[in-house]
């Protein structure tokens, strides 16, 4: 029988529970997709809250689903399984990466999902070196924004672009102007993936939650003439733009971000070219809560590498001696942090500095090399009183460098005869062939151990497969950054750094370094296994908070007394949300 508006009790009842089930889940959850509006067909193509297949019955009436979904509910487990299967089949990993930011655009959690439980699996296609070659063919396969583009042209306006970003909980950006994308150069507006693939890593490897997040591009153009010409670059056509305007884009970002989302907001500068990335940090790093991944990030994953190494070299900090082949923001980075380490040691600085040599493209850097190029550079306090010498190769004869780090991205540096006269010089000599992508890698690991007669300790930047050498196993470490800036982030985030400093990447090294297990090492790791970066994250979190509270950074007060449980308060979960709480359900369990 109908009521006067025609419709039946039975519609009515359903009506009185959905708008009653719709308040008591507004109220149960911060956010809901009532509470923004969002209806049926419009939540299925929000992906912060579309669930696709795994809607139970009672959300599907409840939110006006019902019949927009086939009739199969399925376990988010089961979705995250279909996922991988569909993967698995796929016969490129491009493809794979695109399957993947599809599924970001389309359904986040189950996105998180399939990362975190496969992430040793598909850390190569979200980041290095899968990441690089999306970059590389990002006008083919640019599907869906996935963050702000903000251009040269936008000065003045910039806050206006973020005000157009749907979220306003801000917490950490991620920005580049694609100058020097991993090891590949000049790839302007095309360099976007990097930010979204970093920030997909804030959320898989520590935690922070995703509407927290937001990738940025500041696109001045490019000076990639291959781009320029490139029917489907997603950019801007023009030159690089190199005058005064660039300095103003970037203040006025920094000052916009400040003061829309707040003047705590993390800002992780990434892949900015070495002109720009050593004098960007210094004037703002001290303004605004910033690091330099590319320069920060990579010395602290470096540094624990090395700390790990010397469990295995039975040798001390300041018994080493370092070479670099580069001069560039990694190395002198990593330099960097090893002075701090070893001025912790109780070595002086000019001490700790005569223990670190640099290669460039014009050879030994030393003091009044006449090939030049030092003075004015962040290379200067590594300079040495030397003779010049022209090739690494002799470089390694004459220094004799107990560890050797390959950070210029020249493919093949590190040669048979490099390695075997390591080999000849020390027991252990440890090899670090950190260039990204995997084409720009100094040596394999294979190379690595069967010119050292397995006696080497390797690390790499893109991952490389287990060596079988001589009926031993190993299993070369990556020196992924992704082991700090997440945890570094999520500590400094949760306890709203107003700045971010050195001594919070010497913390979060020593952290890593004390996570690298026996059987770890006993395999010739020395980072611990991809499969444990949430728990390490974490670690790094609690210890870089800490230090933060400690040098009074903090302006989350009071300090908490149980800060493990404040750092895992703040962590993502990939468990769906239930919209619909189960109190409205039928006695029966079914509707
Ligand atoms: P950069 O542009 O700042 O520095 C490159 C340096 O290499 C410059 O100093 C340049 O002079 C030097 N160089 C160029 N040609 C050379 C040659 N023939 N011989 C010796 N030196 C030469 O770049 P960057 O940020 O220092 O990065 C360099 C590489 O390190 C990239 O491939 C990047 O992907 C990689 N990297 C790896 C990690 C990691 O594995 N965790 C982190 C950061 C950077």
């Amino acid at each position: 029988m109908s009521d006067q508006n025609g419709d039946s009790p039975s519609f009515r009842v359903r009506m009185a529970q959905r708008s009653n089930a719709i308040a008591g889940s507004a109220a149960m959850h911060g956010q809901n997709p009532m509470q923004h509006g969002l209806v049926g067909f419009n939540i299925l193509r929000r992906a912060h809250f579309n669930k696709g297949s795994a809607f139970s019955l009672q959300e599907r009436q409840m939110l006006c689903l019902h019949g927009l979904l086939p009739p199969r509910v399925m376990a988010e487990d089961d979705q995250a399984a279909r996922i991988m299967n569909g993967l698995r089949k796929r016969s490129s990993d491009l493809d794979r990466y695109t399957d993947l930011m599809d599924l970001l655009g389309r359904n986040e959690k189950l996105f998180y999902r399939v990362l975190c439980d496969h992430i040793q699996e598909l850390m190569p296609i979200v980041y290095t070196p899968t990441v690089g070659k999306a970059c590389q063919e990002y006008g083919n396969i640019f599907r869906q924004p996935k963050g702000l583009f903000i251009t040269i042209h936008d000065l003045g306006h910039v806050e206006s672009i973020l005000a157009n970003w749907p979220e306003r909980d801000i917490k950490a950006i991620c920005f580049t102007d694609g100058e020097r994308i991993l090891g590949l150069g000049d790839l302007g507006c095309d360099g976007m993936g990097i930010p979204v693939g970093k920030l997909a890593l804030y959320t898989a490897c520590a935690g922070i939650k995703p509407h927290n997040l937001l990738p940025v591009i500041l696109d001045v153009g490019t000076d990639n003439e291959e781009l320029l010409q490139d029917q489907f670059y997603i950019g801007l056509r023009q030159k690089r733009d190199r005058s005064d305007r660039y300095d103003a884009l970037i203040r006025e970002f920094i000052e916009s971000v400040m003061d829309w989302f707040g003047p705590t907001t993390l800002l992780q500068f990434e892949d900015f070219g070495n002109r720009n990335a050593f004098r960007l940090l210094n004037d703002y790093r001290d303004v605004c809560c910033t690091f330099n991944d590319d320069i920060q990030g990579t010395a602290s994953v470096a540094l624990a590498g090395i700390c790990a190494s010397l469990k295995l070299t039975k040798k001390t900090l300041a018994d080493n001696v370092f070479l670099f082949q580069g001069a560039g923001e990694a190395a002198i980075g990593i330099a960097m942090l090893i002075v701090a380490a070893l001025k912790q040691e109780g070595v002086n600085e000019e001490d700790a500095r005569k223990r670190i040599w640099l290669v460039d493209s014009r050879g030994l850097v030393v003091k009044n090399r006449a090939k030049g190029g030092i003075e004015g550079t962040h290379k200067v306090p590594f300079a040495h009183e030397h003779a010049y010498i022209e090739t690494l190769q002799e470089a390694v004869e004459v220094l004799k460098p107990t560890c050797i780090v390959g950070v210029a991205a020249v493919p093949r540096a590190f040669t048979k005869e490099i390695c075997e006269t390591m080999a000849k010089n020390h027991e252990r000599p440890i090899i670090f062939a950190l260039s990204n992508p995997t084409s720009k890698a100094e040596c394999t690991a294979e190379e690595a151990y069967s010119w050292t007669q397995g006696r080497c300790v390797y690390a790499s930047g893109s991952p490389f497969k287990d060596v079988e050498y001589e009926g031993k196993r190993f299993v070369p470490g990556q020196g992924n950054n992704c082991y700090i800036f997440p945890g570094v982030a999520l500590g400094i985030i949760a306890c709203q750094a107003r700045h971010v400093t050195d001594e919070c990447f010497l913390v979060a090294a020593q952290s890593l370094a004390a996570l690298v297990e026996e059987c770890d090492l006993t395999l010739g790791r020395v980072y611990p296994c991809l499969d444990k970066i949430r728990e390490v994250s974490t670690q790094i979190a609690i210890d870089v908070a800490r230090l933060c509270y400690k040098n009074k950074l903090a302006s989350a007060l009071p300090e908490p007394d149980d800060l493990s449980s404040f750092i895992r308060s703040h962590q993502y979960t990939t468990d769906y949300e239930n919209f619909v709480p189960d109190v409205y359900s039928w006695p029966n369990g079914k509707l």
